[in-house]
């Protein structure tokens, strides 16, 4: 099957997509289309289209931005339009899914789902099974979207069995399949499933190239390793995709590893390490933050704030977050910072603040059931009541917290609670009940210590992998930029190309019409002083007999001129196709065509051996037989010419040479003598139009070679030419 360049190019476009490797693949969509603004092939121009939407749709998800989701709408439907309703279902049904997935962005899951079912239908008229599942995922996609989750699972077991009937490795079905899996799992907090999809997930992208899955994968596996306290792998993965998803621009997925590294290193005690990787979310990364996520983010800040002593900080941070908890009416989060301010106001010692926060936490949070951060505020409320020396009302808060606390299992709190117990007995003089609650508290405070020391540990640990770490991402972000600079530079250089391209084209039609148009007016010249002379026979006197013969001398230069001119301006536009050619064969009809004058002249040529290789016969012609008559042309006067042409080859190149005992070239003029028009002669010493060279030139260039002369006067000249054994793609 022969391959057709213009699909090669799309072939390359998709995978530097699957890369998001977006400038370079956007370079060769480019040259695709343009290639098929050229063609028949309304197919190839859908396709070209599609590619584009996805992309659009691609960087819609990473920017969070909508309107991109509409263009890339607009885009899908200008590839349906350009290809009819039989044709090529499988590709219409993946724009449908396509389609689909852009209604879903924008939240307009019934549309979507419509859409998702219609293609499930259509692939399943028409057995077209990969499609089928393809639909299928998405509908997944849909569940998970509006948190159904068992739907989701439930629809890819049954995904599972059509893909274990009908495929044994399509990686690219597969990806599919485990990146709704791992996405489920995650949802459903089932973790040791999400670990195995998302190691499976991680495998198949990486031999797919497959950038923006094995990202995901190594998200969640990072959360896993983190939940089983592997603290120092979850970091290494996610560095890997905090790095990679800001070289590919997914500002989403950024966001998202540096929460997951802020979170990690809070857990280790490194606070400031954390607080440094929220606050560049919240500053950096507001535009593509789930607002519910802000709050959880501004909640985490303000702890740290609190944990080190920042007491003001602590507060007005704790104050954003519960404005925005009760602008989205984010109930759990409203109580929870209630909480949080009321926990603050106590460590600023503005108690009554204190306890009006604490109020309206336990408002929200009577209806709220069981949830954590009931036990702070109980605890809040017993030590504003043991400030304002009210030990009654203290001791009971103190233990319904302590009960929730061991609930939930929160030993801040319960060292909180047993410490605050302690300090009231011994206020009451109880010295037996403040030393039981004292040792209780040293307890858990042991315990505490040494956890607190190892994970300071491990964090220690985490800073000397990470510092190797950042030293091998330096070094790749340095590579980027260069890969960057290298893309600017060949955007710029295909640009100048296509210029080139544009002002050839241009160039070479106005020879063209010049070179025809001309001939006619040219024609009539000609044809009328031909009546005119024949009229005039007898009349016309010795000057008169000179001067028409110069007009039919000046009639006829002009007609070869326009006839070298329209020789040169057809090169490239020839309908031949390029074959295998022995050389000793062209040379043999170059002789069969200047046999008259290789007899007069008694001209000698010496070839054989010469290789054969890919190219247009009728221009090899014309090639050579340029060349070998100009070396016959330019002979010295009482010289029989001799030429000899011979070739030299290696791995990826032939040269050529035509080597001639003529008159030679000053050394002056030899670059010269290439430009069209360019003439070392008068036409009384040597006929010619100087075209000839200016055809050698084009045709050697079309081949992507290049020729030029060796020649000393006297000793006769050597014209050389060097073309690529593989033909290039034409440039004319
Ligand atoms: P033309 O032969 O019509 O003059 P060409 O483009 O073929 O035009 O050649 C341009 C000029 O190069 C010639 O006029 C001649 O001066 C010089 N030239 C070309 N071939 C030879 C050669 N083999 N030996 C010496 N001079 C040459």
């Amino acid at each position: 099957m022969k391959l057709n360049p213009i699909y090669a190019f799309l072939q390359r476009a998709r995978q530097l997509f699957l890369e998001r490797r977006f400038d370079e693949s956007y370079i060769w969509l480019k040259k695709a289309k343009e290639l098929s603004s050229k063609s028949e092939d309304a197919l190839f121009r859908a396709k070209c289209e599609f590619l584009e939407a996805q992309m659009l749709l691609v960087k819609s998800r990473y920017f969070s931005d909508l309107s991109l989701c509409d263009l890339s709408l607009e885009k899908i439907e200008d590839a349906e339009l350009l290809i009819s309703e039989t044709t090529a279902l499988d590709f219409r049904l993946e724009m449908m899914v396509a389609k689909g997935m852009a209604f879903l962005a924008k939240k307009e899951n019934q549309k979507a789902l419509d859409i998702f079912n219609e293609a499930i239908q259509n692939a399943e008229n028409y057995g077209l099974i990969e499609q089928q599942i393809l639909a299928q995922c998405a509908v997944s996609q849909y569940f998970i979207n509006s948190n159904d989750y068992q739907a989701s699972l439930n629809l890819l077991e049954s995904i599972d069995e059509l893909y274990e009937e009908n495929f044994r490795d399509n990686e690219g079905l597969m990806s599919e399949i485990l990146f709704q899996k791992t996405q489920v799992f995650l949802k459903m907090q089932d973790y040791k499933s999400m670990e195995k999809s998302a190691k499976e997930l991680l495998q198949v992208s990486q031999t797919q190239h497959d950038l923006e899955k094995k990202l995901v994968a190594l998200n969640n596996l990072s959360i896993v390793n983190s939940l089983d306290g592997n603290y120092r792998q979850a970091m290494e993965m996610l560095l890997e995709v905090q790095q990679k998803s800001r070289v590919i621009g997914h500002r989403i997925m950024t966001a998202n590893a540096l929460i997951n590294i802020g979170t990690i290193y809070a857990h280790l005690f490194n606070y400031s390490d954390a607080l440094n990787r929220y606050l560049t979310i919240i500053n950096e990364y507001q535009d593509v933050l789930e607002p519910t996520n802000q709050v959880i983010i501004l909640n985490n800040i303000g702890n740290i704030y609190f944990n080190i002593d920042q007491f003001d900080d602590a507060f007005s941070t704790f104050q954003k977050a519960n404005d925005l908890a009760i602008k989205l009416n984010y109930r759990e989060m409203i109580a929870h910072t209630y909480t949080q301010l009321s926990k603050t106001c106590l460590a600023k010692e503005m108690l009554t603040e204190s306890l009006v926060y604490a109020e309206q936490a336990s408002f929200l949070l009577k209806d709220l059931g069981d949830v954590n951060g009931k036990q702070i505020n109980w605890l809040n409320q017993a030590q504003a009541h043991f400030m304002l020396r009210d030990t009654e009302s203290a001791i009971q808060q103190a233990h319904k917290g302590l009960k929730l606390a061991v609930n939930v299992n929160d030993n801040v709190s319960l060292m909180r609670g047993y410490r605050l117990l302690s300090d009231i007995y011994h206020l009451r003089k109880d010295f037996e009940k403040a030393f039981k609650y004292e040792s209780l508290y040293s307890n858990i405070q042991n315990s505490f210590t040494r956890e607190q020391q190892q994970r300071q540990a491990i964090d220690l640990e985490i800073k000397y992998a990470i510092k190797e770490k950042q030293q091998q991402i330096e070094q790749l972000t340095k590579e980027n930029e260069f890969q960057s600079q290298l893309i600017d530079q060949s955007e710029q250089i295909s640009k100048q190309n296509n210029q080139l391209v544009q002002a050839n084209e241009e160039l070479q039609q106005f020879a063209y019409v010049v070179s025809h148009d001309l001939k006619e007016p040219l024609r009539m010249i000609g044809s009328y002083t031909q009546l005119l002379l024949q009229k005039m026979d007898k009349n016309l006197d010795e000057n008169g007999a000179k001067y028409s013969g110069f007009v039919s001398e000046g009639v006829s230069r002009m007609n070869n001129l326009l006839d070298a001119l329209l020789q040169y301006s057809t090169i490239g536009k020839e309908e031949e196709e390029k074959e295998i050619i022995d050389i000793n064969d062209i040379i043999e009809d170059v002789m069969f065509n200047l046999k008259l004058l290789i007899r007069e002249t008694g001209t000698t040529i010496e070839y054989g051996d010469l290789p054969a290789f890919r190219c247009l016969p009728t221009r090899m012609v014309h090639l050579f037989q340029n060349l070998i008559g100009n070396a016959i042309k330019f002979r010295e006067p009482d010289t029989k010419p001799h030429i000899k042409i011979e070739a030299e080859e290696n791995e990826t190149e032939i040269s050529f040479s035509v080597k001639d005992n003529g008159i030679g070239i000053e050394k002056e003029h030899i670059d010269r003598i290439f430009v069209i028009f360019q003439r070392l002669h008068t036409r009384k010493q040597y006929e010619g139009t100087g075209i000839g060279l200016a055809i050698c030139q084009k045709i050697v260039l079309g081949l992507g070679g290049r020729i030029w002369v060796e020649s000393k006067v006297g000793e006769g000249s050597t014209f050389r030419f060097v073309v690529p054994k593989e033909p290039i793609e034409e440039v004319f």
